[in-house]
C-alpha cells in the first residue's frame, strides 16, 4: 500500500515525522507494507513551485491508498492569484473527501478542561465539501460577495446529496458505536438550508431503524457540550457548525494537541489533524504530535474497514492503546499536557509502547 505524506507547515513536519516514525513501528509489528512518497505543499511548495498546491500534487493523490497531509498555514498564504491555495479544501472538493470525521474523548488519567466528573467520548460527523465556506461556493459563481464597500453577504450552500451522503457515515458509525445520532442544525431560523439538511438526515434514518436520531440547535449544543458532554455520541452537522464544535469538543477533552481526524471519501481517505499550524511553537520540538499519530491510526482503521482486513484494524488499535499508554504516564507529556516531553522523544515512546 502506498501512502503520499505532506509535511506542511508550521508544526506539520515534525507531527508528520512523528506519525510516520509510529506507523513504522507498528508496521513492524503487523507485517502491513506500507511504502511511502513525499511531496511538498504549503510554504515549501510555494518557494519552489510558485503555488501551494501543484495541480500534479492533487491528481497524483488520486493513485495513492492513502494520504498523510500536515498543518498548514493557511491564513498567511498569499492571495490565489499569488499561489495561495488552501490545500485542505482542494482535498476535499477535488479529492471528493466528504467526510471530516472528528473523535474527542477524555481519558481518566489525564486533565480535561470540563467540569470535574464529567467524561467525553464522541465523534463530529462533519460535512467538508459545502456549507458556508466561500471556496466550497465558486464553482456556482458564488463566494462572499461586497454589493457595496459597506456590505458584505456570505453564501451557504447546502444540498440533498451532501447532507444525505454525510448522514450515512453518521449512521453507520453510530452502529459501530452506541447508536445514537444527534443531527446539528439551525432550522428555526435557516428554514431552508438547516431545513434540508434535517429532512436529509431524518430520511438516511429510516434505512437505520436500530439507530436513535436526536437533534438539537447548534447553540444549544455548545452549552450541552459543557454542562452534559455524556448526552453525545456521534454528532452530524455542515461543515461550519461542525468546524466550530469539533475545537470546542477537543479543546474540552483535554487539548487541541490529541484531536485526531480523517478527511474520508467513498475509495480514498486522508489523515489530517484537527487543529492549525501552531506557529507559535514551530520548530522547537514541543507539538504535541498525538493528534497526527491517532490521525495515522484512524487512517489505518479506515484502510482496513475498506479492505476488511485484520491486521489494519489490529494495527489501528494498537496505535490508539501505545498513545494511551504513553499519555498516562506524566514525564511522557508534551508541554500542551503540563509535561517536558518534546515531540520526537514522544514519537519514540508511543514507538516503543507498541
Ligand atoms: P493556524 O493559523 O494554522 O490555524 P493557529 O495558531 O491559529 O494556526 P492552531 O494551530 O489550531 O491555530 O493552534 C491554536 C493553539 O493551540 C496554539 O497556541 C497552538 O500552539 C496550540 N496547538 C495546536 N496544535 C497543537 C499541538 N499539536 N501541540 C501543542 N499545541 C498545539
Ligand atoms: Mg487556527
Amino acid at each position: 500500500m502506498k501512502l503520499l505524506v505532506l509535511p506542511g507547515d508550521g508544526i506539520g513536519p515534525e507531527i508528520v515525522a512523528a506519525a510516520v516514525h509510529v506507523l513504522k513501528a507498528a508496521d513492524a509489528k503487523f507485517k502491513l507494507g506500507f511504502e511511502y512518497d513525499y511531496d511538498e505543499v504549503g510554504f515549501a511548495s510555494l518557494d519552489k513551485h510558485g503555488t501551494t498546491l501543484r495541480d500534479e500534487t492533487l491528481q497524483n493523490a488520486r493513485g495513492y491508498d492513502g494520504i498523510i497531509l500536515g498543518t498548514q498555514s493557511h491564513a498567511d498564504y498569499p492571495r490565489p492569484e499569488k499561489g495561495g491555495h488552501n490545500i485542505s479544501a482542494a482535498f476535499r472538493v477535488k479529492l471528493d473527501l466528504y467526510a471530516n470525521v472528528r473523535p474527542a474523548r477524555t481519558r481518566p488519567f489525564l486533565p480535561s478542561n470540563m467540569k470535574p466528573g464529567k467524561t467525553m467520548d464522541l465523534v463530529i460527523m462533519r460535512e467538508a465539501t459545502e456549507g458556508f465556506y466561500p471556496d466550497r461556493n465558486m464553482a456556482m459563481g458564488w463566494g462572499e460577495m461586497m454589493p457595496s464597500p459597506d456590505m458584505a453577504i456570505s453564501v451557504r450552500k447546502i444540498t440533498r446529496h451532501c447532507s444525505e451522503r454525510i448522514a450515512r457515515r453518521a449512521f453507520e458509525l453510530a452502529m459501530k458505536r452506541s447508536k445514537k445520532v444527534t443531527a446539528i442544525h439551525k432550522a428555526n431560523s435557516f428554514h431552508m438550508t438547516d431545513g434540508l439538511f434535517l429532512e436529509s438526515v431524518r430520511s438516511v434514518a429510516k434505512e437505520f431503524p436500530e439507530v436513535q436520531l436526536d437533534d438539537l440547535l447548534v447553540d444549544a449544543s455548545t452549552a450541552y457540550l459543557v454542562r452534559n458532554p455524556e448526552r453525545f455520541d456521534v454528532l452530524v452537522a455542515e461543515n461550519f457548525y461542525a468546524d466550530i464544535l469539533s475545537d470546542l469538543a477537543s479543546e474540552l477533552s483535554g487539548s487541541l494537541g490529541l484531536a485526531g481526524s480523517i478527511m474520508a471519501g467513498d475509495t480514498l481517505c486522508c489523515a489530517q489533524a484537527q487543529h492549525g499550524s501552531a506557529p507559535d511553537i514551530q520548530g522547537q520540538d514541543k507539538a504535541n504530535p498525538a493528534s497526527m499519530i491517532l490521525s495515522v491510526a484512524m487512517l489505518v482503521n479506515w484502510l482496513g474497514e475498506q479492505r476488511q482486513s485484520t491486521a489494519l484494524i489490529e494495527a489501528a488499535k494498537a496505535i490508539d492503546a501505545a498513545v494511551d499508554a504513553t499519555l498516562e504516564n506524566p514525564s511522557y507529556r508534551t508541554a500542551d499536557l503540563g509535561g517536558t516531553l518534546g515531540c520526537k522523544a514522544f514519537s519514540e515512546r508511543v514507538a516503543a509502547a507498541l
